[in-house]
């Protein structure tokens, strides 16, 4: 599990794969990657606020049902 940081040029909503709440991209978004790079989803920007401690602890919830 990684995260990956891309520029992003369209302005459309996305969910958040925390929160599952639809926001709008900004012009960078951060998107979670598996260790082999498929893409998981993107976070909104109130999630990253959170820190990336936090954005890890979510998501090695989401992470352990991945791997069954
Ligand atoms: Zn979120």
């Amino acid at each position: 599990m990684k995260f990956q940081i891309e520029c992003n040029s369209f302005k459309n909503n996305q969910m958040c794969l925390i929160c599952n709440q639809l926001f709008q991209m900004s012009e960078a978004r951060l998107i979670v990657c598996s260790d082999e790079g498929d893409g998981f989803g993107d976070i909104c920007p109130e999630c990253i606020g959170m820190g990336p401690y936090w954005i890890k602890s979510q998501l090695q919830h989401f992470s352990s049902s991945l791997s069954t």
